[in-house]
């Protein structure tokens, strides 16, 4: 060994980069040619950094090399080479770019590859897999590499894909990276020059810099968003769709838009056909680039969008944006609020126009992604009643599986109904058959019927909707007109009586017992007091495994009822199986509610009683 030479060093990948290669190399994986696609993209990621190092640093290693991308096929040794003159990589990079994954979640997204099986064809791009896939097409792959930094040195990194890799040193590699990609035998196909073009054409067609292939130029560099709409056909929007999102499926909605004032903008954004998080993916990161004339300023910028937005995909490019602009500056630049607040609104405002021309669309959409939406109420004011405009519910006048909106619910409220009702529950179903629903149903009140774990919470932080407030119909403090053909079973004088007699024998079981006029069908129900988190909600935390604080509810008795009356007459005669009656009563309205965790007491009681009625 020389003294400068150093020993190849063999090393092995990180357990979670095996386990890629091994879904990578074993799955049935159908679009095995974007490959190409990923080590292009590399290529023109690695110039765009170039580019932004050559405006701050000084010690760049051989400065003059063309910016572009440089692709050569040998069909006789079944190889592909992609050169480019971006950064290249260090032994440090090698080993952290070519031997992990960095993305946090990955043991999440490595469970969910796998189990989504033929699915993952639209996301192995997405999650930071890109240079992994060249293994779905060769049994070798060479990178050839100098780092931008003139102090680096020339080196190969290899691997078979298998268990590890090897990093040596190279002789004389300029600056930039070669990738050489060993075809597998069934693959030489890739290695000709005809079937790259054409993969060329359909998948890389925007890369923003020279794309040669074997010496001839195949692209022409085209700044897509600056164009005018009426140049750019469906087509040309799907493959730019494609080429930033690294996706292959069709882009759901599509929105080109310039402004000038009060900011110059040129967008082009774009939403996908599925959701990826919904699938069980990890979280998203920003996927609209910002540019300045043509020029990537950040390809994932933080701020550019509101976090709820970051399943759109796109190009937001900015003339008034100073190309020397850091990340770290623009974050919490004045400019990017401002084209933050701009595109959110415009996007929203675009979002509900599809609604109301499209409402089946709209609904699709919604299925997958309202959870975006409900995330942009909850975390910012500023849209909040715009979002809520895209809100999408069944309710109690809807047939079951229709949906309807806020805004046709305020079509049909009554004239002085200044509140929006709604319940939050495991389904339509349990909500149609609980206690609350028939007060409101009586009284032709709409209620509206919301299923997810998140909902409680979103009409929480929304309040209200054009000045009517947001009100969970098992709220104590609802006042509803009385319906004036109820006939009371219990005179007023009975009733009061009934109520100490609940009052002293439920003792601190509940919060307080009355008599009330909204029920019909139920003896009892529990309603939540003022300010306390719904029993849905704590049903539902309960459920999803989290600690749910014990809430005690008011007990509401219905006159009217059968068994109310009776439990009066009772009391009188057999006090003592009255009372048991009675914390059966309230047993069950609390569990209804979801205030009661532990059905093992309710049981007891109900044991109890049995023994009681039998004696
Ligand atoms: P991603 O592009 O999403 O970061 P990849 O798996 O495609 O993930 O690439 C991993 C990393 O390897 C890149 O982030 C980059 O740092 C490095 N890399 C890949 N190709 C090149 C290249 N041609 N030049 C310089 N660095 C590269
Ligand atoms: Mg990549």
């Amino acid at each position: 060994m020389s003294e400068t030479t150093i020993e190849p060093q063999t090393q092995s990948f990180q357990a979670e980069v095996r386990q890629l290669l091994d879904i990578v190399i074993h799955s049935l994986y159908t679009d095995k040619e974007i490959f190409v696609r990923e080590l292009i993209s590399n290529a023109s990621d690695s110039l765009e950094k170039f580019r932004l190092k050559q405006l701050t640093e000084k010690n760049i290693y051989q400065g003059e090399l063309p910016l572009e991308i440089e692709i050569t096929t040998d069909e006789e040794a079944g190889t592909l080479t992609i050169a480019d003159h971006g950064i290249g990589m260090t032994r440090e990079e090698l080993t952290e770019n070519l031997g992990t994954i960095a993305r946090s979640g990955s043991k999440e997204f490595l469970q969910a590859l796998k189990e989504k099986g033929e699915s993952n064809a639209s996301v192995i791009g997405q999650f930071g897999v890109g240079f992994y896939s060249a293994f779905m097409a060769a049994d070798r792959v060479e990178v050839y590499t100098h780092s931008w930094d003139e102090s680096g040195e020339s080196l190969k990194w290899e691997s078979d894909g298998q268990s590890g890799y090897t990093i040596s040193e190279a002789e004389d590699e300029k600056r930039g990276a070669r990738i050489v990609v060993h075809l597998k035998g069934d693959e030489k196909d890739f290695a000709k020059e005809a079937t790259l073009k054409s993969i060329i054409s359909k998948h890389s067609r925007f890369v923003s810099f020279p794309l040669k292939v074997n010496g001839e130029r195949v692209n022409t560099v085209e700044a897509i968003w600056l164009k005018s709409k009426k140049d750019i056909s469906e087509e040309d929007y799907k493959e730019f769709y494609q080429y930033c999102a690294h996706a292959v499926d069709e882009p759901r909605h599509t929105l080109h838009f310039s402004a000038d004032a009060p900011i110059n903008i040129n967008a082009l954004l774009f939403t996908p056909d599925e959701n990826h998080e919904r699938l069980g993916f990890g979280q998203m990161k920003p996927g609209v680039a910002l540019y300045c004339r043509k020029v990537l300023i950040d390809p994932e910028p933080q701020g550019l969008l509101p976090e709820w937005m970051r399943f759109v995909k796109g190009v937001v490019d900015s003339e008034d944006l100073p190309l020397n602009i850091s990340r770290e500056s623009m974050q919490d630049s004045a400019l990017i609020r401002k084209l933050n607040t701009l595109l959110t609104k415009r996007f929203i405002k675009y979002l509900a126009k599809e609604a109301k021309s499209h409402p089946e669309e709209h609904e699709q959409f919604y299925e997958r992604f309202s959870r975006f939406l409900k995330e942009g109420i909850a975390t910012s004011y500023e849209h909040q009643e715009a979002l809520a405009e895209l809100l999408r519910f069944e309710s109690s006048m809807t047939d079951e599986g229709k949906k309807t909106s806020f805004d046709e619910y305020l079509t049909r409220s009554k004239a002085d109904q200044d509140s929006i009702y709604y319940l939050v529950g495991l389904d339509r179903k349990s909500m149609e058959a609980g206690p609350y629903l028939e007060a409101f149903q009586k009284r032709g009140i709409e209620v509206i019927f919301l299923t997810e774990n998140i909902d409680d919470y979103v009409m929480e932080t929304l309040r209200e909707f054009k000045g009517k407030k947001l009100v969970s119909a098992d709220r104590a403090e609802i006042e509803l007109d009385e319906l004036p053909e109820q006939e009371s079973k219990l005179s007023e004088e009975e009733s009061k009586e009934l109520i100490e007699w609940l009052t002293k024998t439920l003792g601190d079981k509940v919060e307080g017992v009355e008599m009330g006029k909204r029920l019909v069908s139920h003896p009892v129900v529990a309603l939540t007091p003022k300010d306390a988190p719904t029993g849905q909600m704590r049903a539902m935390m309960e459920a999803m495994g989290q600690h749910a604080p014990e809430q005690k509810g008011r007990l509401e008795f219905n006159p009217n009822h059968d068994v109310v009356a009776k439990l009066n007459s009772l009391r009188k005669d057999d006090e003592e199986t009255a009372a048991k009656v009675a914390l059966q009563l309230a047993d069950n309205a609390l569990m209804a509610a979801g205030m009661i965790k532990d059905p093992t007491s309710v049981i007891a009681g109900m044991n109890s009683l049995l023994g009681a009625l039998m004696r």
